[in-house]
């Protein structure tokens, strides 16, 4: 299905010109145009869904073995020092368009890229939370 109000359903179908790294039956991997670093890409199905939630089984199987094919393929290209696969729910996690999306962000030594978080500690009482739930489920 597409969203015609979409930009990524447009840009995937082809009717919004975007400079493509590699197209198949049910993906387009563009060029971001605000790269976070030289190469940073975009994995986009051809279908829409918002977001993982609402992403197919096996499509989503299939979006993390191009990512790898694509992270490996471009790291040779680049020449870059490694790698974030970075993917985003929600507009509190940052999503802003919502199609679903695989970042594939080359990081180079000293690139200044910031994508961190401060880190926590994990309590003895939320992990027991956690896991009593999870396995309740
Ligand atoms: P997110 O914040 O995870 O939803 O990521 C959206 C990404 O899409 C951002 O990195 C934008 O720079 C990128 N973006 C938005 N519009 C376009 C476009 N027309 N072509 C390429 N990338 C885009
Ligand atoms: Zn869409």
């Amino acid at each position: 299905m597409k969203d015609d109000n979409c930009i990524f359903c447009k840009i995937a179908a082809g009717e919004i010109p975007s400079a493509t790294l590699y197209e198949d039956d049910d993906f387009r991997v563009i060029l971001d145009i605000e790269p976070a670093s030289k190469g940073h890409a975009l994995i986009l199905p051809k279908e829409h869904y918002a977001n993982l939630y609402e992403l197919d089984d096996e499509l989503a199987a299939k979006a993390m073995v191009l990512a790898k094919k694509m992270v490996t393929k471009l790291t040779a290209i680049l020449g870059c020092d490694g790698y974030n696969v970075v993917q985003n729910n929600g507009t509190v996690a940052g999503q802003t368009v919502f199609h679903f999306h695989m970042h594939l962000i080359p990081r180079y030594q000293g690139d200044g890229v910031k994508l961190g978080w401060k880190q926590g500690t994990l309590t003895d009482e939320v992990k027991e939370e956690i896991l009593t739930k999870i396995r309740e489920k």
